[in-house]
């Protein structure tokens, strides 16, 4: 029997009633990688995330080390180790820091609390000077911080991130890239990326692909035309 990759993604189509947004998705990514997925406004990414966590319908094949995802309620996706940190860093504002990591502790059963806040205060330190405040007082960047620790609390293997940098200073995004990079390197956490900084994405990520009319390809290619307003838009191709 040959080895299942780690994320098999084949023809997933999902949509909002008769509104068809994914057309066919293909997408495999290893175990610990840094997948960036780019596209205009519209394009379906932020369907395509909520398709993978079980958060809209979808149709096809999700298979994360060779099990069947589709079908599953969202609790059970984020059970078998799938993490989604939706766009708007939804985080519970009336709830301290340390509530909200707690929140994210349910989904994973038998976890060692403990040893899981230890964890996600070594990734984001700031976290820690603010555990007994309310998140609500926390700034963009630390918010954004919070949102992917609470994700982070239930150790998963594929973390699902719908445009991180949104509205985070230069600096404060590149620190938190560095960040998810580390945690992709160091504990072998795959990631799919959303963003718009198509530069950022292009450095961060091991490959950058373009949602396109429903479909992933890869920018440069054939199939793929490309978005030329986009900043950084060139690096694309031959890279
Ligand atoms: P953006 O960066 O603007 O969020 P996106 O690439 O993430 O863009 P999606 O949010 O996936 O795109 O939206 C794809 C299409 O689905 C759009 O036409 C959008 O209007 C539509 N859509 C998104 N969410 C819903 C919803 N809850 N109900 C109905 N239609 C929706």
């Amino acid at each position: 029997i040959s080895e299942s990759p780690f994320l098999r993604v084949r023809n997933l189509r999902a949509g909002y009633g008769p509104a068809r947004v994914l057309q066919g998705v293909d997408l495999e990514v290893e175990e610990g990688e840094m997948v960036a997925v780019l596209g205009q406004n519209g394009a379906g990414k932020t369907t395509l995330l909520r398709a993978l966590s079980g958060m809209v319908r979808g149709r096809g094949s999700v298979g994360l080390r060779g099990t069947e995802l589709l079908g599953r309620a969202p609790e059970e996706v984020a059970r078998r180790g799938v993490g989604h940190v939706p766009e708007g860093r939804g985080v519970f504002a009336p709830l301290t820091v340390e509530e909200n990591l707690r929140v994210g502790a349910h989904l994973r059963p038998g976890s060692e609390l403990a040893e899981d806040m230890r964890h996600v205060l070594s990734c984001f330190p700031v976290l820690r000077a603010h555990l007994s405040q309310p998140a609500g007082n926390l700034s963009g960047g630390e918010r954004q911080m919070l949102a992917i620790g609470r994700a982070l609390m239930a150790r998963p293997r594929l973390l699902l991130l719908d445009e991180p940098s949104r509205g985070l200073a230069p600096l404060a995004t590149r620190r938190l890239f560095d960040v998810l990079r580390a945690i992709s390197t160091r504990e072998r956490v795959a990631m799919i990326v959303v963003e718009q900084k198509t530069q950022l994405a292009a450095e961060f990520a091991a490959r950058s692909l373009l949602m396109e009319s429903g479909r992933l390809v890869t920018p440069g290619t054939a199939g793929a035309s490309g978005d030329p307003s986009a900043p950084g838009a060139r690096r694309w191709h031959g890279s």
